[in-house]
């Protein structure tokens, strides 16, 4: 059970009024990983954890001025999806990795989840929820991760899973700083459009890996064309230099796909 736990994070909140500060958004996205973790399976291999650790982290150096501490973290399930928690914890579904061609692709991923939390837009949806009553809750959908797992793995906070969808415009403002993080970690950005793309054409084939992806992280064709436009607004000298691969990526995602399978 994990009421006492509820109740410590619920204390957080109660004293939280408006403005949430930094130490409050780091403890309480520490309760919620904790949460995540406990019903959430994840992949533990050495490897895959140093990998997803050292490229998350390469990317979130450049991303937060705040100076938290960083966590990524690879969730055994087929599904694809990722999420962000407030105050610094990233998790990508395994079924996510496994449809990446390149190292550049999940660097996009990392910089639009990175984002999420940069932007506060993570902390915020978590303080309205809190304004409607709603209790603590984990952001981006999981329930299907859950449903696919065993009965008891389903996130379940204060009675009641909720899960939250961001707007249009926090996921256009997570693009763009996705864009901007992975050209100053020196990564090429045009593994964002490209991973678009590989969803797009994954959803109209199996739509139903994909359903939880898409009730969170809205996503169209336009978000191609609009983070196109934004990359072309760096000169092509700049482009030219930036990494698109590593050997080290491809050995992580040969590693992962040679792991058994829950
Ligand atoms: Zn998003």
């Amino acid at each position: 059970m994990t009421t006492p736990r509820l109740a410590a994070v619920a204390l957080v909140w109660a004293g939280a009024a408006c403005a949430v500060s930094q130490q409050q958004e780091v403890q309480l996205g520490a309760e919620t990983a904790a949460q995540v973790e406990q019903q959430l399976p994840l992949v533990r291999d050495g490897q895959v954890n140093s990998y997803i650790t050292s490229l998350g982290r390469s990317l979130a150096r450049v991303a937060d001025t705040r100076g938290l501490t960083w966590h990524f973290k690879v969730v055994d399930s087929k599904e694809v999806n990722a999420f962000a928690i407030p105050g610094g914890w990233v998790y990508v579904n395994r079924g996510l990795i496994e449809r990446v061609q390149n190292m550049s692709q999940l660097a996009g991923v990392l910089g639009h989840e990175i984002a999420h939390v940069t932007l506060r837009h993570s902390v915020q949806q978590m303080q309205q929820m809190q304004g409607a009553g709603a209790g603590v809750t984990v952001l981006c959908t999981l329930t299907k991760v859950c449903q696919s797992g065993a009965g008891q793995t389903a996130i379940n906070v204060g009675g009641s899973a909720l899960f939250a969808k961001f707007s249009r415009s926090d996921e256009n403002e997570a693009d763009a700083e996705g864009v901007r993080t992975t050209v100053r970690a020196g990564i090429d950005p045009r593994g964002i459009p490209e991973m678009f793309g590989i969803l797009l054409s994954e959803r109209q084939r199996n739509p139903n890996a994909l359903e939880s992806f898409f009730a969170t992280h809205p996503l169209e064709q336009d978000r191609i064309a609009t983070t196109q436009a934004l990359i072309a607004t760096f000169p092509a000298s700049q482009l030219r230099g930036l990494r698109r691969d590593a050997t080290a990526f491809q050995s992580f995602r040969s590693r992962l796909r040679s792991l058994p399978s829950r």
